[in-house]
């Protein structure tokens, strides 16, 4: 399965190709490695929260990476906090720091902390919350005609992305995507 995705795919010319992985070292992760070896993959991305047992499956993540000798390009921490809706303090109900004292033992980089923030998820309802008679209309239309379906999602889409650009996650991640980016050798 994995290998027809990555071989029977017309890919295109494309950018990048991220992979998500759920977590864990487990034979899917082998053959991702093993068929994506021919183009030379830039590397992992691990990704941890702040609790110990978590620190604990990526340090697993991080010597399966030495062993295939797949790069490792950082890792973030997610879950690193809350984001209070009323004042927007960050609060660490899990602890913190985890992320970073992984990496100082590993000697690699640390990509950054990324918080729970459910302004997100507040901005991703309000950019649909329009589209149930849309998406009623949406579906006769798609019968009808499906190009012309696929415009009211991509009004949604941008409408999304136009306000997401002062959401303060997307300074975060932009962040970590430039750093990426600028290690990248391909
Ligand atoms: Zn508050």
């Amino acid at each position: 399965m994995i290998k027809q995705f990555l071989t029977d795919v017309h890919w295109g010319d494309i950018d990048y190709l991220l992979v998500d992985t759920p977590p864990g070292t487990s034979d899917e992760h082998l053959s991702i490695v093993e068929y994506l070896q021919g183009y030379n993959p830039d590397g992992a991305i691990l990704v941890t929260t702040p609790q110990a047992v978590s620190i604990l499956d990526v340090q697993k993540e991080l010597n399966f990476c030495r062993k295939v000798n797949l790069p490792i390009l950082g890792v973030v921490e997610n879950m690193s906090g809350y984001v209070c809706t009323h004042c927007a303090e960050c609060t660490n109900i899990f602890s913190s720091g985890g992320g970073s004292k992984l990496c100082d033992k590993y000697n690699v980089d640390f990509l950054g902390s990324i918080p729970i923030d459910p302004s997100l998820a507040l901005l991703l309802d309000s950019c649909s919350s329009t589209s149930t008679a849309a998406a009623i209309a949406d579906g006769n239309q798609a019968a009808a005609n499906p190009a012309a379906a696929a415009v009211p999602n991509l009004d949604r889409a941008s409408a999304f992305l136009s306000k997401y650009q002062s959401s303060p996650l997307n300074t975060k991640f932009s962040a970590i995507a430039k750093y990426v980016d600028s290690n990248l050798t391909n």
